[in-house]
């Protein structure tokens, strides 16, 4: 198993029981949600073993993996062919092929014949549209987390928090970095959570 392999190069037996595992243990293009914000957004999904996951805008299927690691099911939903193949890579060196399931296409179109979801993350693609689509296919109690990076997506999360409710967070993390012989902070993007429950 090849994270396993990778992990034991590191001097780590198996794989960690916390979400937010290294970034280093998938296979990505630069688009993967960093470890610490994955973090988050896996403990806002709150996954359940046997529960159903719609991982939209899957990007590297991290996301989708670490639900899997918890003993649920993920959908991937992926509009890039290129990204699609790294979530059918990852899934399988974590030993989840048979926990995720890859869809190849663009959301909301590609959603219409997934059974629904108990959560849904959207990491990619939000719009008023989409959002639309996703909200009138959850059943009551079933949770949604959504994360902005851009000024647009953020003014429609805030939009959804007055109408809807649940949690509304910023997040921003610095991580520290040369800065001639000393070191200062790094600012990452900040990214926006919205959490709610339908
Ligand atoms: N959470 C991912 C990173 C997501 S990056 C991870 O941890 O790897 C956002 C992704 O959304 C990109 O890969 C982009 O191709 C995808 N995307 C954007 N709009 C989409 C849409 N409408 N349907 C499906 N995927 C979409």
């Amino acid at each position: 198993n090849l994270v396993v392999v990778a992990l034991e190069a590191k001097g780590a037996q198996g794989i960690p029981r916390s979400t937010g595992l290294s970034d280093d243990l998938f296979i990505h293009d630069g688009q993967i949600t960093k470890r610490p914000v994955r973090a988050l957004a896996l403990s806002a999904l709150a996954p359940r073993p046997g529960e159903r996951l719609w991982d939209i805008g899957a990007g590297s299927g991290s996301i989708s993996v670490e639900w899997a690691l918890c003993g649920g099911t993920a959908t991937a939903v992926e509009a890039r062919e290129d990204r699609a193949a790294n979530i059918r890579k990852n899934a399988a060196a974590f030993g989840l092929a048979h926990r995720i399931t890859i869809v190849e296409g663009k959301a909301p179109g590609a959603l219409a014949a997934l059974d629904a979801p108990d959560a849904v993350f959207i990491g990619g693609g939000l719009d008023s549209a989409m959002f639309d689509v996703i909200w009138s296919r959850l059943a009551p109690g079933a949770r949604l987390v959504a994360h902005a990076v851009t000024l647009e997506t953020e003014a429609l999360l805030g939009e959804l928090h007055q109408r809807h409710g649940g949690e509304l967070m910023q997040v921003e993390i610095a991580h520290a970095a040369p800065l001639g012989r000393y070191r200062s902070w790094e600012a990452a993007r900040p990214v926006v959570q919205w959490s709610a429950v339908r």
